[in-house]
């Protein structure tokens, strides 16, 4: 597939750094640790596409990756850092609030969450938020290689419920980058927000 072609663009500490707003762009975010780097790794095929590392200077900036002319894949930091101070929190809401509320090119947003632990606070701050913008959500619960398959199952389960009930712009899957687990579900996710 076409993500298999990504390369690293650019980094934009803000959407003023942002390249030109046009195409179309597919954002993920989650909560740090989440496996979002893993995730980005396994759907381009790239191991050292995004980086794993966990140095919170870094993982501030929005990273951009060029699929073709008109397409991009856009690493949102990860959040959630127990240790950051209020300020960096500041700075992280609002470039991401900013990115997700102005720009155009932006098609859908794959959001990651621990297939083991229930949404945080924060990821349905992100469902709420998106919600209101009308912007359609693909939600990855990773890992599930850890999970036995009836408890995955029943994680599954319980999130589509609450999308139900609470959150029809959005959809969820099951994945995990170690099993490459759901990949084919998350690229043709992909092709659809991208018109590919
Ligand atoms: P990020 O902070 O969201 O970018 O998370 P990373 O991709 O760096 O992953 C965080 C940790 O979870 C790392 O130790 C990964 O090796 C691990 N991890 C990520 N994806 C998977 C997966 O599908 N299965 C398993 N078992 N571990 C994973």
């Amino acid at each position: 597939p076409l993500y298999q072609q990504a390369s690293y663009l650019i980094s934009a500490p803000n959407v003023n750094h942002c390249p030109e707003d046009s195409g179309f762009e597919v954002a993920f975010a989650g909560r740090s640790n989440a496996g979002k780097s893993s995730a980005l790794n396994v759907i381009t095929s790239q191991r050292g596409l995004a980086k794993t590392s966990k140095t919170p200077g870094r993982t501030q900036l929005i990273n951009f990756f060029r699929c073709d002319d008109e397409r991009k894949l856009v690493d949102l930091p990860g959040y959630g850092y127990a240790k950051v101070n209020v300020n960096t929190k500041r700075a992280w809401e609002q470039s991401l609030s900013e990115y997700i509320e102005t720009r155009h090119a932006l098609k859908g947003l794959i959001l990651l969450v621990d297939s083991r632990m229930p949404p945080t606070e924060i990821d349905l701050t992100m469902l709420d938020w998106t919600l209101s913008l009308e912007l359609p959500v693909h939600v990855l619960l990773t890992k599930s290689d850890k999970l036995k398959k009836g408890p995955a199952q029943n994680s599954l389960l319980k999130f589509k419920q609450l999308l139900k009930e609470q959150y029809p712009h959005a959809t969820v899957q099951l994945f995990s980058s170690l099993k490459r687990q759901g990949l084919e579900q998350v690229w043709s996710k992909l092709d659809e927000w991208m018109e590919y």
